[in-house]
C-alpha cells in the first residue's frame, strides 16, 4: 500500500485508517518535533501530490482485503506524510471516501492554509478537524514550526476563526508543547486569548514523550503540562 497506513488504535479517535495525501513528506512547516524528521525544505505550492482516484482505488482494495477491520473502523484520517491540505484533491477525496465507506472523516492539519477560503471549503464535509497551533508569538512560531517564508501567523489565526464559523463538525485544536520554547506561562496566557477567539470544541495538549530527531528538543514535564491545562480551562486535555 502506498497511501494507506494502519489501522491505528488511538485514545482520541478509536480505530482509524490513515491516508497520506502524498508519497513523500510535503509540508510548508519544518517543525522541530516532526516525527518524519527534517527534509531540509518547505513547500507552499498546492497541487495534486497524489491523485484522489489513485488513493480511492487503494482504499477500495484495502476494504475488500480487510472486511473485518473495515467494519471496526471509526474514522478515516487524512494526514500522513506532511500537510494534507497542500493536496488540491482533498475536498473531492473527502466526498468520495464518505460516499464509498460511509465512515467519518478526520483531517489532521497544521492550519497553515486555513486562511484560504478554498481550503476551508474543501474541508467542510469532514466530521472532525484537528488543526494545530503551537504559538501565537511570531518568534516562537518561527523557532518551533520553522515555516515557509510565505506563511503568515496572523492568516493562520484568522483562518482558524473563520473555519469555526463555517464548519459544523468538531474542531479539536492541538498544541504541541516544547520545553523552553512555547511553554512559558506568559505565552500560554496569550495563546488562551487567541484560542478563545477560535472557540474549538476541545484543546488537546501534546508534548514529545521520547527524544525527537532534533537535538535540544524536549517534552514538557507532567506538572507543567497540568498547570498549562489549568490555565487553558475546561476544554483543555492532555493527550
Ligand atoms: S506540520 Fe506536521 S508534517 Fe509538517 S513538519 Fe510539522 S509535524 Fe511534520
Amino acid at each position: 500500500m502506498k497511501y494507506i497506513y494502519g489501522p491505528i488504535k488511538s485514545r482520541r479517535l478509536g480505530l482509524s485508517l490513515g491516508l497520506s495525501l502524498s508519497l513523500d513528506k510535503v509540508c510548508d512547516l519544518d517543525c522541530v518535533y516532526c516525527q518524519w524528521g527534517s527534509v531540509g525544505k518547505t513547500v507552499l505550492e498546492r497541487k495534486v501530490y497524489a491523485k484522489a482516484d489513485e488513493i480511492i482505488r487503494e482504499l477500495k482494495s484495502w476494504t475488500r482485503e480487510n472486511p473485518q477491520a473495515a467494519q471496526e473502523l471509526k474514522f478515516v484520517t487524512l494526514s500522513g506524510l506532511g500537510e494534507p491540505t497542500l493536496n488540491t484533491d482533498i475536498g473531492g477525496l473527502i466526498d468520495q471516501i464518505k460516499n464509498i465507506t460511509g465512515l467519518k472523516i478526520a483531517v489532521i492539519t497544521n492550519s497553515t492554509l486555513l486562511g484560504d477560503p478554498a481550503v476551508r471549503q474543501g474541508l467542510l464535509k469532514a466530521d472532525l478537524i484537528v488543526p494545530s497551533l503551537d504559538a501565537v508569538d511570531l518568534e516562537i512560531f518561527k523557532q518551533i514550526d520553522r515555516p515557509h517564508a510565505g506563511i503568515k501567523l496572523n492568516e493562520i489565526i484568522d483562518g482558524l476563526v473563520a473555519l469555526r464559523k463555517e464548519f459544523d463538525g468538531k474542531i479539536w485544536l492541538e498544541v504541541m508543547l516544547i520545553a523552553g520554547m512555547n511553554d512559558g506561562l506568559r505565552h500560554i496566557e496569550e495563546l488562551k486569548k487567541v484560542i478563545w477567539r477560535i472557540n474549538p470544541d476541545k484543546i488537546q495538549l501534546n508534548s514529545p514523550v521520547r527524544s525527537t530527531a532534533e537535538k535540544n528538543v524536549f517534552g514538557v514535564g507532567k506538572a507543567k503540562l497540568e498547570k498549562i491545562r489549568e490555565v487553558l480551562g475546561d476544554k483543555a486535555e492532555i493527550i
